[in-house]
Formats: structure tokens, sequence, C-alpha cells
């Protein structure tokens, strides 16, 4: 049962308080925060629950590294540009 560890609670590094499993599972567009496994170890078997409830492509996008911030600031500049109609924004 995927709920089985909803209401177990943790401290969250990245949040600065305590939270329950339930946000960390689905926090990810309801799939779990990347740092999962480094959070819940301690808690409970959570390498066996990722791998008995999601899939090897969901796995993937779990784990994802995230998109490198100068690649997200080139898109944001991008992006202005092609609002404001202008290509020459530097
Ligand atoms: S798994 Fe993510 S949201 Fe959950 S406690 Fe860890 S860092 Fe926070």
């Amino acid at each position: 049962m995927i709920e089985k560890h909803d209401n177990t609670e943790g401290y969250c590094r990245k949040l600065g308080h305590f939270l329950s499993f339930n946000y960390c599972r689905t926090v990810n567009n309801n799939l779990p925060c990347s740092k999962v496994l480094d959070c819940w170890f301690q808690h409970f078997p959570i390498q066996q629950f990722i791998k008995d409830n999601y899939s090897e492509k969901e796995h993937s996008i779990i784990f994802e590294p995230p998109e490198p911030k100068l690649q997200s600031l080139s898109e944001i500049l991008q992006n202005a540009q092609q609002r404001l109609g202008k290509d020459d924004i530097k």
C-alpha cells in the first residue's frame, strides 16, 4: 500500500521543519521528492518502497538531476526576447 508511511514524520532540511512522508511522496507532480532516499532511509526501507511502487520510467523522473541554473536563465532570457519581439536583449 503506497500510503503505508504517509503519517511518518521527519525533518526536512530543505524547508526547515518537520513534515509527514505524504508530502515527500507527492511533492514532485505526485511523485516523490528527489531527496527522498537521503531523507527517509533511517525511518523505513525507502529504497524498497521506491522499487515496489514506481516504474523504471518514474525512477528516472524522480531522480533526474535538476536543470542547470545557467540553462534556466538562458531560457528566461529567450522567453523575454520572444515576448518583446526583440533579438537584441543581452
Ligand atoms: S524528501 Fe524532500 S521534501 Fe521530503 S524531507 Fe527530504 S528534502 Fe524535504
